[in-house]
């Protein structure tokens, strides 16, 4: 067992209407309150929900991280339809997600993109939450790590070991997000053990040491405890499992 802290975090995706993102926020935030879990616990609603759930979480005092899913790496200006780090950091939010599977492969965001953001989150001051994993037909002719591999290098050149204290990466198989189908425990904790072993090459054992690696891919209340307890799995990206509170926080007791 490590000491690194788990940190659980709900991606909302583009779900719900603004009084059902503030009450899952306020769910989230009492459960999390009531209950004491022993991970951290963060959430991204989608941009047009931040400012109402930030002061939904702040009215009730909640330690509960406000997370954005994606952010344009420059500063303000003439950038129509995006926004930057310092809307979001007006809103509270502290953590950004960058390169999920649905932005890599949906929206087309290529690694220099990726990479791009990376570097406007951590210059910005925010957490980021690198989302790296492979396609099934990689999976298949056994390019999980190589893939993994290929993503980390590419998005975290340039990322000093001071600033990686500030990232933290979730490893995604994309055939296991919103399917139903999740990796094994221990083809996750592989793949975990294979991605700190990079991160150990680009920065330095005890760097990689403390970055948390959460696992995501249809984790649910009923396999994250198996999963949680793989030595290398550091918490969990949620999708579906995170647009109810009570599921949600199934997880987050599985985090001991
Ligand atoms: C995700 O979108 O990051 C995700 C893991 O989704 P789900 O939990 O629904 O598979």
């Amino acid at each position: 067992m490590s000491d690194r802290r788990a940190f659980v975090a709900g991606n909302w995706k583009m779900n719900s209407d603004r009084a059902g993102a503030v009450a899952l926020a306020e769910g989230v935030a009492d459960l999390a309150k009531n209950e004491a879990w022993h991970c951290e616990v963060g959430i991204a609603p989608a941009f047009v929900h931040l400012d109402a759930v930030g002061r939904a979480l702040r009215a009730k005092n909640s330690l509960v991280r406000l997370g954005a899913q994606d952010m344009y790496p420059g500063g303000n200006g003439a950038f129509t339809g995006e926004v930057s780090a310092a809307m979001l950091k007006d809103l509270g939010v502290d953590f950004v997600l960058v390169g999920h599977s649905e932005r890599r492969h949906v929206i087309g965001e290529g690694e220099d993109v990726i990479a791009g953001k990376v570097r406007g989150v951590l210059d910005a001051g925010l957490t980021c939450v690198l989302c790296v994993g492979e396609k099934l037909d990689e999976r298949e002719v056994g390019k999980t790590d190589a893939v993994n591999e290929r993503q980390l290098r590419s998005a975290l050149a340039g990322v000093s070991a001071g600033e990686a204290e500030r990232v933290v990466i979730a490893y995604e198989p994309v055939w296991a997000i919103g399917t139903g189908k999740v990796a094994s425990p221990a083809d996750a904790q592989e793949a975990h053990a294979a991605v700190r072993g990079v991160l150990a090459d680009i920065f330095d054992a005890g760097t990689a040491a403390g970055i948390r690696i959460q696992y995501g891919g249809s984790m649910k209340p009923g396999n994250a405890v198996e999963l949680l307890a793989q030595g290398d799995i550091d918490g969990g990206l949620i999708g579906g499992a995170a647009l109810e509170a009570e599921s949600f926080a199934g997880i987050c007791r599985g985090a001991e």
